[in-house]
């Protein structure tokens, strides 16, 4: 296949990039790298299948030649970014998802839309599964990604039901691993890094928020299978193992034998942050044939190696 991604040099778009190169694709990256960064990207710099393309989505997409899939993962993820490019972050999830799908159809390219959790908000049927339709507040400060999420998957459908592309949408739930950048300000690597430096990890609120991690290696294999299904209804593909945040603390404190404990940050807690958040992934298990199998210490060790190793770079 030849397959264009977009975010490409962003977390989840780069480790796409690798798994698609391995299985022998050609991959074409676009990215606008105000999130993403070509250090996620360098190792394949001279690749023969891969190119990179500096591009802002949300203006008209030009890809020479044939395409096969089309995988849009552009977007600011972390809720720091997203607050920090606001307009960017609607953009994006609206425009640049209305341009990728026209990419989509004029190639007759099958289309995959990187959705989110973030559909459900801060949801009142727990686990959330793909039928509920989630509790989002629009003018919150989390509604520009939310709503661009939810904009993007009603685009998407009616690309789908009017036009008869081939779309997939994936409902991605918190993934963590190398590449998120230290700075993104999400808990995984605020946390690691705080440990790292010996500093007590900052809990928002009382920490009695969940969030289910799944580690980037498990969530990439549910995204391949998910392209290559073909289910056109949205999957959910996470780790159902549900944690506290302060029981997260508690875990990154003993893993990396940081002793300096945690401090409570209630004003730090953005307004709508989901008091709970857990994928029921029936659905993904059922058609996808998929589910999490590395456990949250040994991803955790995994990610808090590499972080170590950007710490002592200076990256
Ligand atoms: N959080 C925290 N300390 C931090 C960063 C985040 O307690 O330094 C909390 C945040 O309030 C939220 C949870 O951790 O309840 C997950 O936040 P993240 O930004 O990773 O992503 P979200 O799942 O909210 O999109």
């Amino acid at each position: 296949m030849r397959v264009l991604i977009t975010g490409g040099a962003g977390f989840l778009g780069s480790h796409l990039c690798d798994r698609f190169l391995s299985e022998g694709h050609t991959v074409i990256a676009m990215d606008n790298l105000i999130t993403g960064t070509t250090r996620n990207i360098e190792h394949l710099a001279g690749h023969e299948r891969f190119l990179f393309i500096k591009h802002d989505v949300t203006n008209y997409i030009y890809v020479e030649g044939p395409l096969d899939a089309v995988l849009h993962f552009a977007s600011p993820a972390s809720p720091i970014d997203y607050l920090t490019y606001p307009i960017q972050t609607l953009k994006v999830g609206a425009l640049g998802t209305h341009k990728a799908l026209g990419l989509a159809k004029s190639k007759e390219a099958r289309f995959m839309l990187a959705s989110t959790s973030e559909v459900y908000g801060d949801p009142k049927v727990h686990p959330q599964v793909e039928t509920y339709w989630g509790n989002v507040n629009p003018i919150g400060p989390r509604g520009v990604y939310d709503e661009a999420k939810r904009f993007a998957e009603a685009m998407t459908m009616a690309y789908h039901r009017y036009h008869g592309l081939d779309t997939r949408i994936a409902r991605i739930f918190n993934t963590y691993g190398p590449r998120m950048r230290l700075d993104d300000g999400r808990v995984v690597p605020n946390f690691i890094g705080q440990a790292l430096r010996g500093e007590p990890l900052t809990i928002y609120g009382d920490g009695t928020q969940t969030r289910s991690f799944c580690y980037v290696e498990d969530e990439i294999e549910g995204l391949y299978r998910l392209l290559m299904s073909d289910e056109t209804d949205p999957v959910n593909i996470g780790n159902p193992h549900e944690i506290s945040i302060r029981e997260f603390a508690s875990l990154i404190n003993e893993l990396t034998g940081n002793t300096a404990g945690v401090v409570f940050q209630k004003s730090k807690r953005i307004e709508g942050d989901p008091q709970t958040r857990r994928p029921d992934i029936t659905r993904a298990r059922r058609v996808l044939g998929w589910e999490p199998t590395i456990d949250i210490r040994e991803g955790l060790e995994r990610t808090i190696a590499y972080f170590r190793e950007q710490l002592e770079t200076g990256e």
